[in-house]
């Protein structure tokens, strides 16, 4: 809270793209940019991959533990993202939005499209891979998919990318430097809006029209 004791809301940075765009790559180097905002780790009924840790990766819960969340409505949102459910956190990310701390949120495009309608004031971006080619190079060098879920993933492609409209930013992950440094570029921008700066400039025109401050 500043002095006015008016509490300016963190941003809730809403990052998603088709997958293989490269998000997660982007969403890490954010991380490291910015120790200060905090990541949400979603929940998954996906088995964990080899190396992913539980509670840092995802929190794993079994369909049935996931379904009685739903309806709980515990989620901000969720989605069923190739056969298995995915979903954000609702209380950690409002608790932090409130008290002024921002939140990044890297989930699919279903997922961002509902946290738009409960939550418009978020901040929406899509990364876009270069080409088709680059996208199914990608997914292949990852090595973490199936050959099967690889053509899955690809096929939807068309309609992921119709979706793009919807968001307030577009990355295209071409260069990896170049989109980490437009998508910061991007948090520093919102950072700056006075919708995320109310009480702060209240407290320094308090200041001036009181003189609080002696002039020097
Ligand atoms: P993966 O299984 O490869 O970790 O993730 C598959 C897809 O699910 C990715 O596009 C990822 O961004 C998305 N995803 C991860 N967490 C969430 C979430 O909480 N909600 C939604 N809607 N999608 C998520």
């Amino acid at each position: 809270m500043d002095m006015s004791g008016k509490t300016d809301k963190g941003i809730l940075l809403v990052v998603s793209g088709p997958s293989g765009a490269g998000k997660g790559t982007i969403c890490s180097a954010i991380r490291e940019l910015y120790p200060d905002l905090h990541y949400s780790v979603s929940m998954t009924t996906r088995e964990p991959r080899k190396c992913e840790v539980e509670g840092e990766s995802y929190f794993f819960r079994t369909k049935e533990q996931f379904e009685q969340l739903i309806k709980e409505d515990a989620f901000l949102e969720y989605a069923k993202v190739y056969d298995n459910y995915y979903g954000t956190p609702k209380k950690y990310v409002l608790d932090l939005i409130d008290k002024g701390q921002s939140v990044l949120l890297e989930i699919d495009i279903q997922g961002a499209m509902q946290v738009k309608k409960r939550y418009p004031t978020g901040v929406f971006i899509y990364i876009v891979p270069p080409s088709l080619n680059v996208l199914s190079g990608r997914l292949h060098n990852r090595g973490t998919d199936s050959e099967e879920v690889i053509q899955k993933r690809l096929a939807q492609i068309t309609s992921e990318l119709a979706m793009a409209h919807q968001y307030d930013y577009i990355v295209v992950n071409d260069i990896l430097e170049d989109a980490v440094h437009k998508t910061s570029a991007i948090l520093e921008a919102e950072k700056c809006k006075l919708s995320h700066n109310e009480g702060q400039i209240e407290t320094i025109f308090k200041q001036y029209i009181n003189k609080e401050v002696p002039l020097k």
